[in-house]
């Protein structure tokens, strides 16, 4: 996916501040953090949303969240996280690459 910034960001074309990289999925620190931790987990196998999770594909998402809880753990979070996906514009979805905000280090509202 030549135009999908995240794409280009895993291909190491737009520069990141890289937190975890396996085989499966890229982790980096969001650009605009809204907490003191607040990181991003994708695929490296573009999916556009949520949406487009089926059973064939979905085996990534589990090991993004079994990835967020070692993470959790490895930088001392555990205690408390979010983990949030948006998914399509109505609820707020800006880049259509899948991914993952974890966010943390402040006590979190209900829904924001
Ligand atoms: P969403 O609104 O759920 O699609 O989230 C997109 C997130 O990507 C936002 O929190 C942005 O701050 C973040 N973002 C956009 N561009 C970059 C970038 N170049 N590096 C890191 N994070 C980014
Ligand atoms: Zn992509």
């Amino acid at each position: 996916m030549e135009d999908c910034l995240f794409c280009n960001i895993i291909a190491g074309k737009i520069p990141s501040e890289k937190v975890y990289e396996d085989d499966l999925c890229y982790a980096f620190r969001d650009i605009s953090p809204l907490a003191p931790t607040h990181f991003l987990v994708v695929p490296k196998a573009h999916l556009a949303s949520a949406a487009e999770v089926t059973e064939e594909n979905a085996a990534v998402v589990g090991h993004i969240f079994a990835v967020i809880a070692k993470l959790a753990k490895d930088m001392g979070f555990a205690d408390g996280f979010r983990v949030v996906t948006n998914c399509g514009e109505l609820a707020g979805q800006t880049v259509h690459h899948l991914h993952f905000h974890v966010l943390s280090g402040r006590q979190l509202g209900s829904f924001n």
